[in-house]
């Protein structure tokens, strides 16, 4: 029997901290809740339904009427192993920086530029998440999923999950239809480290040796060093996703500001920093007039809860920012936010 709660209150399961309520919050341990749910269950009705996995990458501007289900199947399976790999099958509701700790203290590879992400591993694949020159979709060999349309199961190869950039098939056709059961990650037993992005290297130096270990806590030093804590400022980690626009605009803005970072990108496109942007906006540091919300002043892509901010409030400031680069630099910043 699934647990379900009703009209409740559910500032505690999103990152953002946003106090509004939803009309149903199920919990999902097992495939049988889902066929319960649509059957028996308030999904029975023809109510709008959204999967809340951490509430890391939501935010939610008003009272949700409507059915939120919440997976908390917390499980690590070893299902097979060889000389050169192991392959762990993950629940949805495991939290995904516990997991990348026990692959990391296991001596496992693969994920450990990733540590310190908030949000659960049902999510991953969702978003193929991303940090340090690794995304989820490296390490993902299947995904287990299970259909709200009737409950049945089906398991999904990497390739028919069309990972992209922030993107895979769960955000498009599969959105709200499937849910991700579970993720069975294919990591190194032979590890080999990627430390050349970013400053990791630069910290690394502050450790005797390069093992995953050290190169998991250079993250977390690094990341908690200019990202906020969930826990104690209310976030989406990076609001905007960082644009992408031809290689000729790039070089007329590259014209007027040498300065600006960017990234080839694919077919004569080039990948542009979101967060340099905003900051020479001089919007590093804002904080709205009544002192709800505003932009983090470490890194100028996170807005923040400043106190008891609403959705509206961070979503102004979301608007005020599009609308400076936009004049600025002629670019459209695209939120990586799911705003509700
Ligand atoms: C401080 C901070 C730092 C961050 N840093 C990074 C970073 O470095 N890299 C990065 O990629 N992201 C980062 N994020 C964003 C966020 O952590 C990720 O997007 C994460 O994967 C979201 O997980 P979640 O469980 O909270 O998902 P939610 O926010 O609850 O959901 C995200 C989406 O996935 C769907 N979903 C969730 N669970 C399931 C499921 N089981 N089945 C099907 N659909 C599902 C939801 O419906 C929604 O569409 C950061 C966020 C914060 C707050």
């Amino acid at each position: 029997m699934t647990k379900i709660l009703e009209n409740t209150s559910i500032k505690t399961y999103n990152t953002f901290g946003i106090d509004v309520k939803a009309d149903f919050l199920c919990f999902y341990n097992s495939p049988a809740d889902i066929k319960e749910i649509i059957t028996n269950g308030p999904l029975h009705r023809d109510t709008e339904m959204i999967i809340l996995g951490g509430g890391s990458n939501q935010l939610f501007t008003s009272d949700f009427k409507g059915v939120l289900v919440h997976p908390v199947n917390d499980f690590i399976e070893r299902v097979e192993e060889d000389d050169d790999h192991i392959f762990l099958k993950v629940g949805a509701g495991c939290n995904w920086d516990k997991f990348v700790e026990y692959a990391v203290s296991h001596g496992y590879g693969g994920i450990e530029n990733l540590s310190d992400i908030p949000g659960n591993v049902g999510a991953a694949p969702v978003q193929n998440i991303g940090a340090y020159g690794v995304e989820a979709k490296d390490s993902i060999y299947k995904v287990h999923v299970v259909s709200f349309h009737d409950g049945s199961e089906k398991t999904m190869s990497n390739e028919e999950c069309k990972f992209a950039y922030r993107n895979s098939i769960f955000k498009s056709d599969y959105k709200n239809k499937y849910l991700v059961d579970s993720v069975t990650f294919k990591l190194n037993k032979k590890p080999e480290y990627i430390s050349h992005y970013g400053t990791i290297e630069e910290e690394l130096k502050k450790f005797d040796e390069i093992n995953l270990t050290t190169i998991r806590q250079a993250i977390i030093n690094i990341r908690s060093s200019k990202l906020p804590k969930p826990e104690e400022i209310g976030s989406a980690g990076s609001f905007f996703k960082n644009p992408v626009i031809t290689s000729i605009q790039a070089e007329q803005i590259l014209k007027k500001f040498p300065d600006m970072p960017t990234y080839p990108g694919e077919k004569n496109m080039t990948k542009v920093a979101a967060g340099w942007l905003i900051e020479q906006c001089g919007l590093k540091g804002f904080i709205n007039k009544k002192g709800t919300a505003g932009i983090h002043d470490k890194q100028a892509l996170v807005i923040v809860n400043k106190g008891e901010a609403t959705g509206a409030d961070i979503v102004e400031i979301a608007q005020m920012v599009q609308s400076r680069i936009f004049e600025k630099f002629n670019i459209c910043l695209e939120p990586e936010v799911i705003i509700l």
